[in-house]
């Protein structure tokens, strides 16, 4: 038999197909999570005056120690009207501006006040004082081109006056369970039938990454039905079918969307769960065919899909990272494919620990459920032992 491709090979595939989408303006309150497709810019000084880090006094250091003459009180949002005089001070609120000829902000805690004057310890320039400026300056940059947009990176945005952003456009994207003994939950299932559920998975695991999906109904395992849901999917910027990619007389996801005009870049990785995997593209439409066990459709996702819609959003390295922990338990290579092992993770004073789980069998998504990383075990003869390095995969 010929050799599988490889995980990192199909990838590079993948990758190569996936060019940004173009970019459009969104208003920063629409943005989190977004892809940030030109470098967005500082429109002011931030701070954009010299701001108090404290509920205080600003004096003039030189005039410390001493006891000093309350000349105003100021609040944030309401400069004192007149600059500080020697020997004066001024009340002033946290986010304050600190008046010119004042260099010291002395915290309220550290004085003695009296009626219209305090007695004051000695202060340092620049004590407590937010120079204009100190976080970012004006036209500099504040999130870069590629960046997604973590409420720390939005907030950034907004205190420096930016209303909106250039993002890459998301990606649409059609789901397509395919299986005649498909039901939707709640549904009765008849004799032979069983629940959907790599839709669903899939649909949330597509929105997580960006994604807008459209998700169709499962659709039967007839050439009909295929052809007319799989020509609405091809209207998107991505389609991720499952099931019916493997070799049976009843997979006919391939073959349809051959006949649609789909150019099949690979099928079949080196990976398991989910050595069936099909890749294809139609013009820009990148054509993802999972296999329907849900641990296959879960994981291919991971490894396959989720890097493309990243990639189609511009993130410069769209490929999941890998950590480095330990291994708990030895565990037998697959002298074929490469395997990602579902693990619980624990914490340890020598670093991660990941222990796999009871039932690795591709079905088993219930179990795959407790896991919270996914072991890489490359392909190979022999076995892994107990404290073994590997890297994983956090599970989210
Ligand atoms: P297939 O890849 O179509 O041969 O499907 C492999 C296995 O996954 C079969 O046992 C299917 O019943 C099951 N399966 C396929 N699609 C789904 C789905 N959407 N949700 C849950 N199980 C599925
Ligand atoms: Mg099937």
């Amino acid at each position: 038999m010929a050799e599988l491709l490889s995980i990192d090979k199909a990838q590079r595939l993948i990758l190569a197909n996936a060019e940004p989408l173009p970019s459009e303006t969104v208003a920063l309150a629409d943005a989190a999570g977004r892809v940030v497709a030109d470098a967005a810019r500082a429109a002011i000084d931030l701070p954009p005056f010299p701001s108090s880090a404290m509920d205080g006094y600003a004096v003039r250091a030189a005039d410390t120690p001493g006891q000093l003459r309350v000349k105003a009180r100021i609040a944030a949002g309401k400069p004192a009207a007149d600059p500080l005089g020697p020997r004066e001070a001024m009340g002033i609120a946290t986010g304050g501006v600190v008046p010119d000829g004042a260099d010291a902000v002395i915290p309220i805690e550290a004085v003695v006040e009296y009626d219209n004057e305090v007695e004051i310890g000695k202060a340092e320039s620049g004590e407590n004082v937010r120079p204009r400026g100190s976080d970012i300056r004006a036209g500099e940059v504040v999130v870069e081109r590629g960046a997604v947009l973590t409420p720390a990176r939005i907030g950034a945005l907004a205190a420096a006056g930016v209303p909106e952003v250039r993002c890459s456009r998301r990606p649409r994207a059609a789901v397509l369970p395919t299986g005649t003994e498909l039901r939707r939950p709640g549904e009765p299932l008849e004799a032979g039938e069983i629940y959907e559920a790599n839709g669903l998975i899939l649909a949330a695991q597509l929105e997580a990454v960006g994604a807008v999906v459209e998700a169709l109904p499962a659709v039967g395992d007839e050439e009909a039905a295929h052809r007319g849901a799989l020509e609405q999917a091809l209207e998107a910027d991505l389609v991720v079918t499952s099931g019916g990619v493997s070799v049976g007389p009843h997979d006919l996801v391939r073959r349809v969307e051959a006949e649609l005009g789909v150019q099949e870049v690979f099928w079949r990785v080196s990976v398991k769960p989910g050595k069936p995997i099909a890749f294809g593209v139609r013009g820009r439409t990148l054509v993802f065919g999972l296999p329907g066990n849900p641990v296959s459709a879960l994981v291919g996702f991971l490894l396959f899909v989720g890097p493309a819609v990243l990639a189609l959003q511009g993130v410069p390295e769209p490929l999941p990272r890998f950590d480095q922990g330990r291994l708990v338990g030895g565990r037998r290579r697959n002298p074929e494919r490469d395997e990602l092992v579902r693990a619980r993770l624990r914490q340890s004073a020598d670093g991660p620990l990941l222990e796999p789980l009871s039932g690795q069998e591709s079905h088993m998504i219930a179990r795959s459920a407790e896991a919270d990383a996914l072991v890489f075990v490359a392909r190979g003869e022999g076995e892994l032992v107990n404290g073994q390095p590997v890297e994983y995969l956090r599970l989210t």
